[in-house]
């Protein structure tokens, strides 16, 4: 499922393909259970003739914004992807959205699981009321994260995933980012010592960054796997440390990482080198 390092790869790519500054010049809506919120009618109207001003990001949603102040989401949920095409190609039978653009390109969303979701908004407020804060926004200091952490009772794999809590966390960072701070899964947050805390945001930070230089992470080469618009592969995926490996040796001690559940997903860690108190 992408994260935000694989959202993030995808909008970068988009702005580097210079969507920001093209029109869109025919809607197509293929599967309407991709629409949210509107029916396929009222969001072709809405969005026909529009031009994209800008795309960007927040938490995992990929955000177009529109000439007339309205906003185009997209959540790719499990295996969501965008396709940037020039010209008319055949369809795909995963393929549910299809935008075309003034300059002959189209941006096609192709989903096999359809969990994906596109959606437009009078403004972001209305998306994102809910969202917790950016990881990477300079706005959000280690001291404030700390704090917010203090502030649960709540076990620190499932309150990371929390995107109300903080923003665009999925299960494979938080797993890598609770093995690099060497905290344990299940720790109750309000219980993590303020130096921990500055550690996790740490690590938090310098892992997604790091995801992001290697273009996110690809986990298999199903079709429903990660790929960006100009379908290319995340390479992050020999890096990871904890995620997937569990009985592999641990980097840092050599103990066998261990799979467990917490908060009904899969959670991997280092028994040894991330002790619970
Ligand atoms: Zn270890």
């Amino acid at each position: 499922m992408p994260e935000l390092p694989e959202v993030e790869t995808v909008v970068r790519d988009l702005v580097a393909a210079e969507i920001p500054g093209r029109r869109i010049c025919r809607v197509e809506v293929l599967h309407p259970g991709v629409v949210a919120g509107t029916k396929p009618a009222g969001f072709i109207r809405r969005l026909n003739g529009r031009k994209i001003k800008a795309v960007g990001r927040r938490a995992k949603f990929i955000v177009f914004q529109l000439d007339d102040g309205e906003l185009l989401t997209l959540h790719l949920r499990m295996t969501g992807q965008l396709h940037l095409v020039k010209g008319l190609c055949r369809r795909d039978k995963h393929d549910h959205l299809r935008l075309t653009l003034n300059d002959g390109r189209t941006l096609i969303y192709h989903d096999p699981r359809r969990f994906g979701r596109w959606k437009l908004a009078k403004n972001a407020a209305e998306i994102f009321h809910n969202l917790g804060p950016e990881p990477l926004d300079g706005g959000l200091t280690p001291a404030e994260f700390a704090r917010r952490l203090a502030r649960h009772r709540r076990q620190l794999k499932p309150l990371l995933l929390d995107q109300t809590f903080l923003a665009g966390l999925g299960n494979i960072y938080v797993d890598e980012s609770l093995f690099a701070a060497r905290l344990h899964p299940q720790q109750l947050a309000h219980q993590v010592h303020p130096a921990e805390a500055r550690r996790l945001f740490a690590a938090i930070r310098r892992i997604l960054n790091a995801a992001i230089g290697q273009r996110g992470t690809t986990l298999g080469l199903g079709e429903g796997n990660f790929a960006s618009p100009h379908q290319t592969r995340g390479r992050y995926l020999t890096r990871l440390q904890a995620y997937g490996r569990g009985g592999e040796p641990c980097a840092r001690c050599g103990t066998p990482i261990k799979r467990m559940v917490v908060g009904q997903r899969g959670t991997h860690f280092c028994p040894h080198c991330q002790r619970k108190r």
